[in-house]
């Protein structure tokens, strides 16, 4: 089996042959600071980080590069608003967003570019395009690409220009000479964040930022090119442009796009007030759960955040830990090693599987169930015929690739188990005082009385098991 990768320039899922071999290239657009990252950020930043991780589980060596958005109209009003200098406010968001693309579980990529540091890059950019009448200057000081010289036009976003496909955008930019020309450089209006420039003080556009980066930090071919799905037009539409234009050769092999997120099924957005903010999710939940949520679906559809979307993730993520608690601590003294490498190398054969069709994290977690169910089956048994701690290792070696299941099983179920009895105000003093209770009726014979005990405990949400080391709880979740 091969790594394959659905191209949306192509629609089709291609086999992934990088242009070097062994290397892989790839650029994933990343997040304007104009305000605090939201749940958006967080899948399209979860999606990227677990392809790094997968490719490199495949023995490539990934430069993967990422940006930021530091300057843009957005930005500059929002600093504005608040009073502060919007290269401040840019550099505050990055800080903020950093610390949480940490906590999140993503790895850094390898560089973490930002556009206000590569203005000449930039600018050198815009001469190449104007130098081969690819661009040109208005009278107002802005530099806008010229569409037409450009006849791959559309051909990622398969939108024809003759038809009339996009609705054109009322032209508040007098300087243009087609309306579907966009600007590279935007002339600094009064009292406006600037650089120097050929053409006048100003500052880039957002489209240009991109081509330059790719050019400056990965060449002038890249393997795989990634974003957000509401990216690719006109934002990659007019990458390729500008970065063909100067080149002449293909730019990104692979176009990769995550879906979009939906709040309880509407668009997210700032007028319906319905954005959740990755601030928040970290304070409700660990990465963990989060990141179960957004890797149970498929990349590239959207995604749905209902009410119960992360507490159901989090209810999957404490059973998996506990199972792998419970492996650690299994009879071993029938464990047939043979057979126990069977079943190890029939899971990394599911997991590949999974993963080189695209990326399926959904069909790996579908999978992973059934690896979880295999292992408590097996734990029912008084003395299992596999070495289950042996095969949950082996899960959270894969599991790596998500950066799911990578703490410490035991520690996890413990600190789940304190975390719901004080969100519940039950003490654990209480609740063994319960099993005592219990276990005096059982003697005595007083059924009915046990029973009640029982039932008492899981109205509070809480169950009991007996084993023969002695009557355990645990936590409904
Ligand atoms: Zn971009």
């Amino acid at each position: 089996m091969s790594l394959r990768i659905y191209n949306v320039m192509s629609r089709q899922k291609e086999e992934f042959v990088p242009l070097t071999p062994g290397a892989v290239k790839m650029y994933a657009c990343g997040i304007t600071v104009s305000g605090d990252a939201h749940v958006g950020h967080a899948y399209q930043s979860v999606v990227f980080d677990v392809i790094t991780r997968y490719l490199a589980y495949r023995g490539y060596d990934v430069t993967y590069v990422r940006n930021y958005t530091d300057v843009d109209d957005n930005i500059i009003k929002n600093a504005n608003a608040i009073g502060v200098d919007p290269m401040q406010f840019a550099e505050e968001h990055i800080v903020t967003t950093d610390a949480q693309m940490d906590a999140l579980g993503n790895n850094r990529p390898t560089v973490m570019a930002r556009a206000t540091r590569c203005i000449d890059d930039i600018i050198e950019f815009i001469k190449k395009l104007i130098d081969g009448g690819h661009a040109y200057v208005a009278d107002t000081g802005d530099v806008y690409f010229k569409l037409d010289t450009f006849p791959g036009y559309g051909k990622l976003s398969h939108i024809n220009l003759d038809k009339n496909e996009i609705a054109v955008r009322k032209d508040t930019e007098p300087g243009k000479q087609n309306e579907l020309d966009f600007a590279l450089w935007k002339s600094a209006k009064p009292g406006e964040i600037y650089w120097e420039s050929p053409w006048g003080r100003g500052r880039p556009g957002w489209h240009i930022e991109c081509s330059a980066m790719n050019m400056r930090f990965l060449g002038e071919q890249i393997d795989i090119h990634g974003g957000g799905r509401d990216l690719i037009f006109p934002h990659h539409e007019n990458e390729i442009a500008q970065t063909e234009s100067v080149t002449g050769k293909p730019f990104a092999k692979y176009w990769v796009h995550c879906g979009l997120v939906k709040i309880n099924g509407q668009k997210m957005s700032k007028s319906l007030g319905n954005g959740i903010l990755l601030r928040d999710m970290l304070a409700q939940y660990d990465a963990d759960t989060i990141r179960f949520a957004l890797l149970r679906n498929t990349y590239s559809n959207d995604i749905d955040i209902t009410d119960d979307f992360f507490p159901v993730a989090h209810r999957h993520v404490y059973r998996m830990y506990s199972t792998l608690a419970a492996a650690k601590d299994a009879d071993k003294s029938k464990v047939d090693d043979t057979k126990t490498a069977q079943k190890i190398a029939e899971i990394t054969a599911e997991f590949e599987s999974a993963m080189d069709d695209n990326f399926n994290t959904s069909h790996l977690i579908a999978n992973a169930f059934g690896w979880f169910d295999f292992i408590d089956a097996e734990l029912r048994k008084p003395q299992p015929t596999y070495d289950l701690n042996a095969i949950g290792e082996h899960i959270v070696k894969l599991f790596g690739v998500l950066n799911i299941l990578q703490q410490d099983a035991t520690k996890y179920v413990a600190d789940t188990k304190m975390e719901f009895l004080r969100a519940k105000d039950i003490s654990e003093d209480f609740i063994n005082e319960r099993i005592a209770e219990r276990a005096r009726a059982k003697q005595e014979r007083d059924f009915a009385r046990s029973d009640a005990v029982r039932d008492e405990l899981l109205a509070m949400g809480l169950s009991i098991r007996d084993t023969p080391t002695g009557t355990v709880w645990d936590v409904k979740l």
